[in-house]
């Protein structure tokens, strides 16, 4: 049966099963990143020769992989690789896979960074995505990414490796205000922290909350927005005049974000993303333009 099928049947094979499971566009995603990642065929490939029989090889492969697509894996845990900002960064189920609206998060930063000599610190690094993206587009930039976890400090580190970047990650436990005497003071303070209530659980998509590390998407339960009352309060000592912070935060929690930053003495400005939802938090010392 293999020899026989071609190139759009195992394509339209993969949407049918797929669709199950996702959005249209959603399944016709993963189709061409497997497509591309585990076979090397392009979408372009499919349309120009639709009727091209597959190799046995590469038949077999592809039918591995949709089977592991079919129980809700995320392509990119299955290839071990994601794109973000067009890099490619290693991934498991110790780190988030990057997402899209971080892509924007990195070019608010980068918008302020132009090409000034800044510091800058990510909290809670994961793959390293962040701070790995910032340093590539400026590279005179000295960058410090901090994480909780052993695991995605490996992976950021090879990261950094892979995409030939010096950036110093270490091990910091960012709620406990004792850890905050080995940061220095930075020009830009970044972070996509875990920001989705405990109580949300039930809220996200298999692929999300069976593979990927509930330690980087959830607020730690019974404290809600930790995360930003922790980096408002850092930035009072650790951000210079003159800089700023830029967070990722949950789409209904814009207003709370917010006033967490101006409670604490902050100019802020409030970004939607891409999608029109309330995304990002910008905010500076008072008096200074954000
Ligand atoms: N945006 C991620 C999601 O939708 C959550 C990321 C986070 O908690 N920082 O799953």
């Amino acid at each position: 049966m293999f020899a026989l099928m071609t190139l759009s049947e195992i394509y339209r094979q993969y949407l049918l099963e797929l669709n199950k499971i996702y959005s249209g566009n959603e399944a016709a995603e993963i189709t061409n990143i497997a497509f591309d990642d585990v076979a090397g065929i392009k979408r372009a490939d499919v349309i120009k020769n639709p009727s091209m029989p597959i190799e046995d090889s590469l038949l077999q492969a592809l039918t591995t992989v949709l089977s592991r697509l079919q129980k809700s894996e995320p392509i990119q845990h299955i290839t071990g690789l994601a794109w973000f900002c067009g890099l490619s960064f290693k991934v498991s189920t110790s780190v988030l896979i990057p997402r899209p609206e971080t892509e924007e998060l990195v070019q608010l930063a980068s918008a302020f960074i132009s090409n000034k000599n800044s510091a800058v610190l990510d909290i809670g690094s994961g793959s390293g995505c962040i701070p790995i993206a910032l340093k590539v587009k400026h590279p005179a930039t000295k960058i410090t990414g901090i994480d909780i976890s052993d695991e995605a400090l490996q992976i950021a580190k090879q990261n950094a490796e892979l995409n030939k970047c010096d950036i110093h990650f270490f091990k910091n436990n960012f709620l406990d205000e004792a850890a905050w005497l080995s940061l220095g003071n930075f020009d830009v303070i970044i972070s996509n922290p875990p920001y989705i209530p405990e109580t949300d659980k039930n809220l996200l998509d298999k692929n999300v909350l069976q593979f990927e590390p509930h330690l980087a998407l959830f607020e730690p339960a019974g404290q809600p927005y930790i995360f930003y009352k922790k980096i408002a309060r850092f930035g009072q000592t650790h951000l210079f005049a003159g800089g700023k912070i830029f967070v990722e935060i949950h789409e209904d929690f814009g207003k709370v974000v917010f006033e967490i930053f101006l409670a604490a003495d902050y100019e802020v400005k409030l970004i939607k993303d891409m999608f029109g939802k309330e995304r990002f938090v910008v905010a500076g010392r008072r008096g200074f333009q954000v």
